[in-house]
């Protein structure tokens, strides 16, 4: 399915430098910033700088060197945050049924508490 864009979408706007972020780590094709609103002691968001608004969008259509770039931040962000130990949870919501908020792809790292079973009851 080919995916369409929105370049006025927050995250967008937070990559450009329009609005500010908590940074946690940068790279040459990731940023790792915290959660305005963490649902859990650890929130860190983590993004591709390049324009993907999903997981799908980004396997399918990122370059190997951003899809590299991306997976290894995601654990030095873990391993920044010291979330290994204790465990922690990945998210990359998508579309309708996933309920993303924000249409770029973002992976979200919860930690520092129980986080419970996957899924509330529907
Ligand atoms: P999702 O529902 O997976 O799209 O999650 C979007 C996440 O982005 C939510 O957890 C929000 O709290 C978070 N968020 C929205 N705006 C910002 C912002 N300006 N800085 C950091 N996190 C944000």
């Amino acid at each position: 399915m080919p995916y369409s864009y929105d370049d006025q979408n927050i995250f967008a706007k937070i990559l450009r430098g329009e609005i500010p972020n908590d940074t946690v780590l940068e790279t040459g094709h990731s940023l790792a910033f915290r959660d305005i609103h963490p649902q859990a002691p650890t929130h860190v968001l983590v993004i591709p700088k390049g324009a993907y608004v999903c997981y799908d969008d980004f396997a399918q259509n990122a370059s190997d060197a951003e899809i590299l770039d991306y997976t290894r931040a995601i654990g030095e962000v873990c391993r920044l945050m010291k979330v290994e130990e204790n465990g922690f949870r990945l998210i990359a919501n998508a579309g309708t049924a996933g309920v993303q908020e924000v249409p770029h792809l973002h992976v979200h790292i919860l930690a520092g508490r129980p986080l419970g079973r996957m899924l509330a009851p529907a």
